[in-house]
């Protein structure tokens, strides 16, 4: 058992940070080494239910805090946030096995959200119009739901819950989070902070464990909206659970991101970001590129691609020659080596194979070596499913529309990219394509917070997507004021119509 952790993570409830009384824990792993960091309680139904309650009695008070305040409490957290980056990135590196570079970046990108949720004044305000009618005015304010849920998966721990908890609250709301349970010690270390920063007892809840815990928020009549990013089929679960219920949901899921490569684009810098996107974190990111979609002459470039993906490999979190991390768990792992053997046995060319990886010291390490398939086909199973390693699939076609159609037979729509030195293909892809995100010569297009993170069709579940505006839409309520004030001698008509007079 690691020194630096506790051996039980905690729920944070009320207020209070408290053991659970549950008999069910879950071991969390160093995915490197397989030693146990902690264990993660699945909370019981009467801690579910005395979070819930919680959040609900809180509600009362932390709507009427005035705005300037909600704000200064994320001001205050976007420092602390600051101040603690480094520790939480090496928290976030140990339990998730991501490089020390790139958990910087998965609290930075978190970070981030935190200042958007600073502006959330401006961000709330209604709108007015006046004389809608004679001496009537209208005017709208974007009112707080009440308790919000989250419910996060492992890749981003710090930046996933920090798109949600810090953009609610700001809006006056309550909020459960639910993260994943494969590393709950980042988001233990995010939700100390915000207490740190100010916020007041209960408006946030830290609670734990799997399906039943998810199934207690979704069931439950005061929670009122559900975020949830994960995995495609969980995600189905969650949206229609919780639309039945009668919520406001938005679910991120699954995806299968292409990069089409154009021949006038420029060769190195293709390579370089084909290796960056498709084997970074592992392939371990919703907005990986796990296809690349070869047109015409660039597939001159297949053997270029193989030797600087040979040239890097993974490693231990702190091993700065590491390119990237273990997979999550031995099971993830199993997963994406049968998907390996899958595609030689369904007939794509495997052009470099990373399945019999070893990493030097490391022996019991979930460890993935990149790997490429050449000569795929949209009917393999490789292609039909999100891998979510270290694997990138190379199609060939011959033209822009081909590649296009492709891509837009796909269901997922997350993200996708194209390399080019046309602007004229750059924008004709940009304006067919039916993906929600879509880079230009940038390979993985994550949008900063001042815009939303707008995967589309079968990778998203909902109508207002995560963070920038439409969350804080998707977090509040608007109420319409029709408004009109009487001289004291004003005489009026009765009025037996709807028109405003
Ligand atoms: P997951 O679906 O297994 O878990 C996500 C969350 O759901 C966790 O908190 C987990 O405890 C909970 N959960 C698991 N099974 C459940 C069930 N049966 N009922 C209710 N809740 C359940 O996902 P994961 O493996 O942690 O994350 C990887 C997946 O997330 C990938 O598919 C990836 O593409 C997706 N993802 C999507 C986005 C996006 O923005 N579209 C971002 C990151 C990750």
């Amino acid at each position: 058992m690691s020194q630096s952790f506790p051996e039980q993570v905690p729920l944070f409830i009320e207020g209070q940070w408290v053991k659970s009384t549950t008999k069910q824990w879950i071991p969390v792993t160093d995915p490197a080494t397989q030693n146990i960091l902690t264990q993660v309680p699945c909370a019981t139904d009467e801690e579910m239910a005395r979070a819930i309650d919680s959040a609900v009695k809180t509600f009362e008070t932390w709507k009427e805090v005035p705005v300037p305040v909600r704000a200064r409490i994320m001001l205050k957290y976007q420092a602390l946030l600051k101040d603690h980056h480094d520790e939480i990135a090496t928290i976030l590196a140990k339990e998730t096995g991501k490089t020390f570079e790139d958990a910087k970046g998965d609290v930075w990108r978190g970070i981030e959200v935190v200042e958007h949720a600073c502006n959330v004044a401006s961000l709330q305000m209604g709108e007015t119009v006046e004389n809608v009618a004679s001496a009537i005015d209208c005017y709208s304010y974007t009112q707080p739901l009440g308790v919000c849920v989250g419910i996060t998966p492992f890749n981003f721990p710090a930046m996933i819950p920090l798109w949600m908890f810090p953009l609610a609250i700001a809006c006056g709301n309550t909020f459960i989070l639910k993260p994943s349970e494969q590393d709950p010690l980042t988001p233990t270390r995010l939700v100390e902070l915000f207490e740190e920063a100010g916020a007041p007892k209960g408006v946030l809840q830290l609670v734990h464990g799997g399906k039943d815990q998810v199934d207690a928020l979704l069931n439950h009549p005061q929670t009122r909206a559900i975020s949830f990013v994960g995995s495609t089929a969980v995600g189905h679960h969650i949206y229609r659970t919780a639309t039945d219920n009668l919520k406001r949901v938005q679910c991120m899921m699954g995806a299968k991101n292409h990069m089409v490569v154009m021949p006038d684009a420029n060769k190195q810098q293709v390579i370089n970001n084909l290796v960056g996107a498709g084997f970074g974190a592992a392939g371990q990111r919703c907005m990986a590129i796990s296809v690349a979609v070869m047109v015409g002459e660039s597939k001159q470039w297949i053997d270029e691609l193989k030797q600087a993906a040979s040239s890097i490999r993974p490693g231990a979190w702190d091993d700065p020659e590491a390119a990237y991390g273990p997979q999550i768990n031995p099971a993830a792992r199993d997963r994406v080596l049968s998907f390996i053997a899958q595609g030689k046995a369904e007939g794509a060319s495997c052009v470099l194979d990373g399945s019999n990886c070893v990493v030097e010291g490391f022996p019991d390490g979930n460890w993935v070596g990149p790997t490429i398939f050449s000569d795929v086909n949209t009917e393999m199973e490789i292609y039909r499913n999100e891998i979510f390693g270290p694997v990138l699939l190379i199609i060939t076609v011959d033209t822009l529309d081909q590649a296009m159609e492709l891509i837009n037979d796909n269901p997922n729509g997350n993200g996708t990219a194209i390399f080019t030195a046309s602007g004229y293909a750059a924008r004709k892809y940009q304006h067919g394509i039916e993906v929600g995100q879509i880079g230009i010569n940038v390979p993985v297009p994550v949008p900063l917070p001042f815009f939303s993170f707008t995967g589309w069709r079968a990778s998203f579940a909902g109508d207002q997507h995560a963070y920038g505006k439409q969350a804080v839409k998707f977090y509040t309520e608007t109420k319409t004021i029709t408004a009109r004030w009487f001289e004291d001698d004003h005489q009026s008509d009765m009025n037996m119509t709807i028109t405003l007079k």
